[in-house]
């Protein structure tokens, strides 16, 4: 098999109609949207139906969706919108959860450094935490509680719309990072009620480097970007329309085939999750009724993911050890610390993430070569050799 993309949670490959909306931008629409000449308006209103299909997609307004460079800095701008709405308001105690990306995390930390008080909750052995949690940390002086909707390296999936009613009682905004559900899970901003939400396009075929946050009407976002004044005055920079537009087409078309994607990748997650656990010592770690339909993250006991994932690689297999964002550092996940699970379990965690482009036939062959490289891994390991005796 020449290559098998399993590492989908990480970035997807661009969908063939996403291309030819980027495609179509680049060489005919390229016009600036601020110019006022016809290529320019041409551009403008490329730009306009693009929000107006992300609106329609997520149940929200067009004027709720402000476009940005990203996952990441819809999760800053997010942030640091209720920080401003904090200040103002004499409220600094903001509430998240451990296994937060560290586009919320790093946010979260740079406020505690200008006064604002943190609080991250801690999640159960399925990494999920409660909506009743949340409730009992909520104070007086709480501004924002942001908890993402599904988790990136287990797929599991928060009750978010629970965890705004609980917020709305209270007066509390909230945020939700939907990087990982958004064309994956229904998700629905009319339905949750949430304040803000961030999502990222290249998580479900789209462009990188694109993303979208929405923000309820009433809430002005925070500026992060000066200059020219673009998207309603508070993210300026000249509009990317091709990926703007990519992502449209991408998410419409994960909308559209909707149903039919979440049966095929959870029948090929469900038959790659069976098969991986006749493997010895193994285990699933995530929820296992709450969880994105195509993530699978399995731990070897025993083995070291890094030494898996390289000959995986070596076989034309591309998954992750984690987060991609984690490659670098040898410590075990932060995400699987936080669920409690031990560090020999967590060092042999890998993430399989599935798309409706992966085939059972793929399916099976990473079955057959984890399996053979786990054999032959635990064979040569004198970890393993001292965990058996
Ligand atoms: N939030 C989550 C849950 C993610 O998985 C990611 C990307 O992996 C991000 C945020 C960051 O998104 P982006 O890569 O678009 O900056």
């Amino acid at each position: 098999m020449e290559r098998v993309y399993v590492d989908n949670a990480a970035t997807t490959a661009m969908s063939d109609k996403a291309i030819s909306a980027l495609n179509s931008c680049l060489k005919d629409t390229y016009g600036n949207p601020s110019s006022l000449h016809t290529l320019g308006n041409l551009a403008a209103e490329k730009l306009s139906a693009a929000r107006r299909d992300i609106a329609q997609c997520l149940g929200a307004r067009t004027d709720e969706i402000y476009f940005t460079s990203g996952g990441t800095e819809a999760d800053n701008q997010a942030i640091m919108t209720a920080a401003e709405i904090g200040k103002e308001n004499g409220k600094f105690h903001i509430i998240s959860q451990k296994t937060e990306h560290h586009a919320v995390l790093n946010t979260l930390s740079k406020l505690e450094k200008q006064g604002f008080e943190i609080t991250l909750l801690d999640v159960d052995s399925e990494g999920k935490i409660s909506a009743e949690q949340v409730e009992n940390v909520i104070r007086e002086d709480t501004v924002l509680v942001t908890i993402m909707t599904a988790n990136n390296e287990t797929g599991t999936i928060m009750p978010i719309k629970e965890i705004v009613e609980v917020c709305h009682e209270k007066g509390v905004l909230c945020h939700t990072d939907a990087v990982q559900a958004v064309g994956h899970i229904y998700v629905d901003v009319g339905d949750t009620d949430c304040d803000m939400l961030s999502l990222s396009a290249h998580k479900f075929h789209g462009a990188k480097g694109v993303g979208v946050l929405y923000c309820k009407r009433g809430i002005t976002p925070y500026t992060l970007i000066e200059g020219g004044g673009q998207e309603h005055g508070v993210r300026s920079g000249t509009e990317n329309v091709g990926g703007i537009c990519a992502m449209a087409e991408a998410l419409k078309e994960a909308i559209d085939n909707f149903d039919e994607n979440m049966v095929r990748v959870s029948n090929m997650r469900n038959t790659l999750e069976k098969q991986l656990l006749y493997i010895p010592h193994s285990q699933i770690n995530g929820s296992q009724n709450n969880r994105l339909p195509s993530i699978v993250n399995i731990s070897f006991k025993g083995i070291e993911s890094e030494s898996l994932l390289l000959m995986l690689d070596n076989e034309g297999i591309c998954c992750s050890a984690g987060s991609a964002c984690n490659s670098e550092s040898l410590d075990p996940s932060y995400v699987l610390k936080a669920m409690g699970i031990s560090d020999d379990m967590a060092m042999g965690a890998v993430r399989f993430s599935l798309s409706e482009y992966n085939t059972i036939d793929e399916i099976n062959y990473v079955v057959q070569k984890t399996t053979e490289i786990v054999k032959y891994l635990r064979s040569v390991s004198p970890v393993w050799e001292n965990l058996n005796k």
